[in-house]
């Protein structure tokens, strides 16, 4: 076997391995803690740099890389940007900003150790200033380029959804790439000034990031697949608030409250759609997208609760749940907005089309067994903008008016406004017709 084959071989092992044990930590982290995994992550830090500055593997062509950038370094950003994907802006921070105090405070101790007089060597190895000069020059430009890093890369990774929609494949791979290549660059010129790395060590290494990019991508997807298939409400949150998330702008009490999530039914609560509402509605109307509310109530609950008691109550509501997050797109967010009150918010979707999607929505609950061994029925009331208001509140205030016309009218039932002519351009005229509201009846 050629030399190169066998280099190769072993990086992908390494590339393997390194992967294995993180991903099964991250996947962990409900049983063992987030700590865990980011205490690993902080351990394998020191490796890199050991390795980018003293190991560099010779490929034909006069192409030389460090597996301290390919595997570690790469792999480290692959982290990270799982841990966005799968968590959030508040999680990610966490280890971005550990690694660069962790590496300030690791360079500043080395700095006022060597002032001591009286060192006793261990072994007849002199300890290596000069190794250790070197090493403490690439930590700190290494990790304030690491930090710059992973924050284009979410950022990046936000933004290619515009790009390429939902193909997690595409997204992960793009944004580890663009970044590593920019690392490539900003890593090199450090390379040159401390150990007058040759200019080959600048392509050799980017060729070695964008193979690493490549197997991390895929293995990401492929793991994003396969362990963790937990449905999340889907999120579109603007770049700005991403970045105050990620950069500590955010005050903590707006991020808890922000978080919020119902403890029964685990969506997202009130608090929460309140905070996202707004940006949600800009982010479609400046898409040119119509973005339509439903606001669905359960009929007679109070009949369930009584009849039934409060547990079976809850888990009718528990049920219901799991029936919405089932039933609509992966691109609608729902939250519990009361008692057994739910708001979905529908992305692109007009006033017509909504009608529809509710009332799927309405014959799919009353055909499931929510417990009860039988379905329930609920009443929705829809609205959608721009055509209705471009106001969030009153767009809500629309929908529960509409509700309750469905109520007033007999339950079971979906109502939106009387008019859906104009509805498929978004920029369409407001509705001439006022606000009688059109019934979709019961089946
Ligand atoms: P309507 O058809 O007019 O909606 O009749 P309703 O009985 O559903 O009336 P309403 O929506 O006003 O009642 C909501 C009830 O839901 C009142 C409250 O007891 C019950 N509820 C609210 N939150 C919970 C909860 O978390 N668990 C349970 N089991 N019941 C709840
Ligand atoms: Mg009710
Ligand atoms: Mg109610």
């Amino acid at each position: 076997m050629s030399v190169a084959l066998a280099n190769t071989l072993l990086l992908v092992a390494e590339a393997l391995l390194y992967f294995a044990v993180f991903a099964a930590l991250f996947r962990l982290r409900h049983r063992f803690g987030f700590g865990v995994f980011v205490c690993a992550l902080g351990a394998m830090h020191f490796l890199e740099t050991y390795l980018a500055a003293i190991l560099y593997l010779d490929f034909p062509g006069g192409i030389a890389f460090s597996p301290g950038s390919t595997i570690l370094f790469a792999g480290k950003l692959s982290m990270l940007l799982l841990v966005y994907i799968r968590e959030d802006a508040a999680a990610v921070r966490q280890p971005i900003y550990g690694l660069l105090i962790g590496n300030f405070l690791m360079v500043a101790l080395v700095y006022i150790m060597r002032q001591h007089q009286t060192l006793l060597p261990l072994s007849e190895a002199a300890p290596d200033f000069a190794l250790m000069n070197q090493m403490g020059g690439m930590m700190i430009w290494g990790t304030i380029l690491l930090f710059i890093d992973a924050i284009a890369m979410i950022l990046i990774y936000e933004r290619s959804a515009h790009w390429f929609g939902n193909r997690m494949l595409l997204r992960i791979w793009v944004s580890t790439a663009l970044v590593l290549s920019f690392d490539q660059v900003g890593f090199f010129i450090v390379l040159y000034v401390v150990v007058d790395a040759p200019v080959s060590v600048l392509l050799g290494g980017w060729i070695g990031k964008m193979a690493a990019a490549v197997i991390y991508s895929l293995l990401t997807a492929a793991y994003l697949h396969w362990f963790e298939t937990r449905r999340e409400p889907a999120r579109t949150p603007r770049l700005a608030d991403v970045f105050d998330m990620l950069t500590y702008r955010q005050r903590y009490e707006s991020l808890l409250e922000k978080s919020g999530r119902d403890a029964l039914t685990g969506l997202f609560d009130r608090g929460r759609l309140d905070g996202d509402g707004p940006g949600w509605l800009d982010g479609a109307l400046t898409g040119g997208r119509s973005a339509s509310v439903l606001l669905l109530d359960v009929d007679h609950f109070k009949g369930i609760n009584d009849g039934h008691g409060h547990a079976a109550g809850d888990e009718v509501l528990r049920r219901l749940a799991a029936r919405l997050s089932a039933t609509m797109r992966g691109t609608d967010r729902i939250y519990r907005y009361g008692g057994e009150e739910f708001v979905v918010l529908c992305d692109g979707l007009p006033h017509g089309a909504a009608l529809l999607a509710a009332d799927r929505l309405r014959r799919d609950v009353a055909a499931a067994d929510v417990g009860l061994g039988r379905g329930v029925t609920i009443s929705v009331g829809v609205a959608t903008a721009p055509t209705d208001t471009s106001d969030f509140t009153s767009l809500c205030a629309a929908a529960d008016g509409r509700l309750y016309q469905a109520k007033s009218r007999g339950r079971n039932r979906v109502v939106g406004r009387e008019s859906l002519r104009d509805d498929r351009a978004p920029s369409g005229p407001e509705t001439p017709r006022g606000d009688p509201a059109t019934d979709l009846g019961r089946a």
